[in-house]
């Protein structure tokens, strides 16, 4: 077979290797969320063992869900439930 274009032969060359099919980036993602029953996982994690795109994929992946927890965190601090808690405390302690 004659490559029609060199970046064609490249990439289908590299999909071949890959062997597994590349997880969408759903799936990717859910991955890192670790929301994937085992089946799911398992395929992903393969898939990972040999290709380095998304390796790196899941790593922004994971850090961006490391700094949404973060953000989460600093919006809603879990002081709020306490916060209530010390609202009822003052209620219900007698002043005087
Ligand atoms: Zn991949």
């Amino acid at each position: 077979m004659r490559p029609t274009s060199p970046g064609l032969e490249a990439r289908r060359e590299k999909t071949l290797d890959a062997s597994i099919p590349p997880p969408s980036e759903d799936l990717l993602e859910n991955y890192a969320l670790q929301r994937l029953n085992e089946e799911e996982s398992a395929t992903v994690c393969e898939h990972l063992l040999v290709c380095s795109d998304c390796q790196e994929e899941l790593e922004e992946l994971e850090e961006y869900g490391r700094a949404m927890k973060r953000e989460t965190a600093r919006l809603m601090p879990p002081s709020q439930p306490s916060k209530l808690r010390q609202f009822w405390t003052t209620v219900l302690t007698p002043t005087s």
